[in-house]
């Protein structure tokens, strides 16, 4: 049977990486990819990569970390995204809620965008209340010039339609599981099948009935049995349906 793909898991969060993947393995998570926050994350993600299989990564600057972008970051960045196991760039974009300025965040994530356009990968976007204009930021690089996935989505039907519009497919995570739930899994049912991805985002965002603990890939398999009700696929269709999705997206083999 076909694997699910964990599009966001923070692997170099935990403690014991490889046993976190053989758990997921476990529960039906054959793939996983993982974003870099900051340039001193990066040598972490390319080590764990590089020991496990079916383990990609995606290096980039979120925006808590916009001001450790240096020409020396830039330089190492160049490198790693020649590295055969980089299949993104990420999570990078503009988050109005951490302590660092705005300016600055745009300043880097235009980089990013022009780095993901020089180097024909997609991005992992991060986005909080700034979504006006990160979708401005994308306009600019022009449509059709980016692919990628917009992280943790839980926006609107009408911000769901501007990032796909845009090309970008949505990260759907934990708060699909969430009883009280509404606008999500009514975004949800309406965007096109192939626009939709899986994500744990562990170890944050910690589906239903684990919330209150830390979150694990192995619990990806709850948000597919959400989005397979939402959509009235069978879990099957469900897997095969978001594992194509990633597949595709990320050019994986
Ligand atoms: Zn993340």
């Amino acid at each position: 049977m076909t694997g699910l793909i964990d599009t966001h898991v923070h692997l170099d969060f935990f403690d014991t990486p490889a046993a976190v993947v053989m758990r997921a393995r476990q529960h039906g998570v054959a793939q996983f990819v993982i974003p870099g926050v900051a340039p001193a994350a990066w040598p972490a993600l390319i080590a764990i990569a590089e020991a496990e299989p079916d383990v990609w990564i995606a290096p980039g600057v979120h925006p808590q970390a916009a001001g450790q972008w240096t020409r020396q970051a830039e330089a190492l960045l160049q490198d790693i995204l020649a590295h055969p196991q980089t299949v993104a760039i990420g999570e990078v974009g503009l988050d109005k809620q951490v302590n660092c300025p705005l300016d600055q965040q745009e300043q880097v994530c235009r980089q990013m965008i022009a780095l993901a356009r020089e180097h024909h990968l997609p991005l992992l976007l991060h986005v909080r209340r700034a979504t006006d204009r990160l979708l401005t930021l994308l306009r600019e690089a022009g449509r059709g010039e980016l692919t990628g996935i917009i992280h943790a989505f839980s926006g609107s039907l009408e911000t769901a339609e501007q990032f796909i519009d845009l090309g970008f497919s949505l990260g759907i995570g934990g708060v699909l599981t969430y009883p009280e739930a509404t606008r999500l899994p009514d975004v949800v049912r309406q965007v096109p099948a192939d626009r939709l991805v899986l994500e744990s985002d562990a170890p944050d965002m910690t589906p239903h009935p684990h919330r209150g603990r830390p979150n694990h890939p192995a619990y990806l398999p709850l948000i597919a049995e959400s989005l397979a009700r939402i959509r009235c696929w069978s879990l099957e269709q469900t897997i095969q349906i978001t594992t194509d999705n990633a597949t595709n997206l990320f050019r994986l083999t």
